[in-house]
């Protein structure tokens, strides 16, 4: 299927050959080149030499965001100053901001990957890509629009806001593709809905980059637009930025650019494998990047892996969405428990609302006991509480194998923020 940017390699027999040649230069490109990386890897006691087997990644120590931060301004730089052509910057949502630098051929890479999601999506030099994504120091913009350029079609490069510009845009420009965030396309889905043009639109696809979404955003921006198809790229600025990866159209989750990655997911814990299908931090190492190679990154993001052969023939893996940050992770009985797991469990249960609040206390007996509220959905009856919570703590026990007591309350009464809602209220004391 995809003839223009094609994965690497043959065949997912052939993947693990084709990662450690990318994981032995990614070693001994960082070991001669950054003297931050050489001290890391003098510290664990590897050398590039070592490196034999796939199994020789756990020997490699991790970096974190604090790596890139007291680095600034060039954290991980590996490569002569004169040949970096770009720099990126990562919003900063906590503390220091982050300054990647980029190569010629890391651009080019870039660029080769976000033309694959675009040739994945099917889109086309008949298309017009509409981009309403930040540019300038983000990626997003920037990279939306190169994979655009490289795949033939036609950028138009909106930029994000201004709702009266995109709109007519898209009258004028018969816009085909829109690429933005989800809150970005949620906004606009609602403005064409309250401009009635809708059926004036020649928009086929949209792109979601850079922001988690969920299945409610992508079913009113599918409606209000009147699109049969609803991409999603994660985005990582570490990692190039958007355009590592596709969700499939099969719904089957995210194929990712196992040809220019790797992807670990791990216990955040004891940093091991977490069993197949578990949920895990999301650590990343290049396989090809020059500037700002990663080195096993740990992303805090929290994901699992989806086994198997994909019913569209890609042989790129898949991971799932983006099910949360491990930071949020809590330990309740011996079993770790995301938010964003709770968050998927009940997204999946007729009549109940969106917010809920799990209350940990540890009670007299030593023991911890997790009591999950949840509002009730918004046209549901109290007379079905009963019912609907105890579905509610059958599918927690089965999905995250913890207890818990279920209390339903009045829809509109749990706290809601624009930011982080605090859904996990940890009153133990350790
Ligand atoms: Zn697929």
């Amino acid at each position: 299927m995809l003839k223009k940017f094609p994965p690497k390699y043959i065949s997912p027999e052939s993947l693990s050959g084709y990662q450690l040649k990318g994981l032995q230069w990614t070693v001994s490109h960082a070991y001669r080149n950054s003297p931050f990386y050489r001290g890391r890897l003098e510290e664990a006691k590897v050398t590039p030499a070592d490196i034999r087997s796939m199994d020789d990644l756990r020997r490699l120590p991790f970096t974190t965001a604090s790596d890139l931060s007291e680095g600034y301004p060039f954290p991980l730089l590996s490569v002569d100053m004169k040949d970096v052509v770009r720099i990126h910057s990562s919003s900063g949502t906590t503390g220091k901001r982050k300054i990647l630098g980029y190569t010629q051929k890391d651009i080019g890479d870039w660029a080769t990957m976000f033309a694959r999601c675009y040739e994945m999506a099917g889109v086309t030099r008949e298309d017009r890509v509409q981009i309403c994504v930040g540019y300038g120091l983000w990626t997003a913009g920037t990279g939306f629009q190169a994979g655009a350029e490289k795949i033939g079609a036609m950028s138009i490069p909106a930029g994000p806001g201004n709702l009266d510009i995109q709109c007519a845009f898209l009258l004028d420009m018969k816009t085909t593709v829109l690429g933005c965030t989800a809150s970005m396309g949620l906004l606009l889905a609602e403005e064409v809905h309250r401009r009635g043009i809708r059926g004036l639109l020649n928009l086929k696809k949209v792109i979601l980059g850079a922001e988690r979404t969920s299945e409610a955003m992508i079913a009113t921006i599918k409606d209000l637009l009147g699109v049969k198809e609803v991409y999603d790229i994660p985005g990582l600025t570490e990692l190039y930025g958007p355009g590592t990866g596709l969700s499939c159209r099969h719904e089957s989750g995210i194929h990712y650019w196992a040809d220019y990655y790797i992807l670990e997911v791990l216990d955040p814990d004891t940093l091991k494998p977490v069993a197949p299908g578990e949920i895990g931090e999301m650590v990343y190492t290049t396989l090809g990047k020059e500037a700002t190679p990663l080195i096993r990154y740990r992303s805090r993001d929290l994901t699992r892996l989806v086994e198997g052969d994909c019913l569209c023939g890609c042989i790129l893996p898949r991971h799932d969405k983006i099910l949360g940050r491990s930071d949020d992770m809590i330990t309740f009985r011996g079993v770790n428990v995301y938010p964003g797991q709770i968050d998927e469990t009940l997204s999946k249960i007729d009549g109940v609302g969106s917010e809920f609040q799990a209350i940990i206390e540890r009670r007299e007996d030593g023991r911890d006991y997790m009591t999950l509220k949840i509002e009730r959905a918004a046209h549901m009856g109290e007379s079905a509480d009963e019912a609907v919570a105890s579905v509610v703590s059958g599918e927690v026990k089965r999905n995250l194998m913890v207890s818990c007591a279920v209390r339903i309350v009045p829809y509109g009464t749990l706290p809601r923020s624009e930011r982080k809602t605090k859904r996990v209220l940890d009153k133990r004391v350790f």
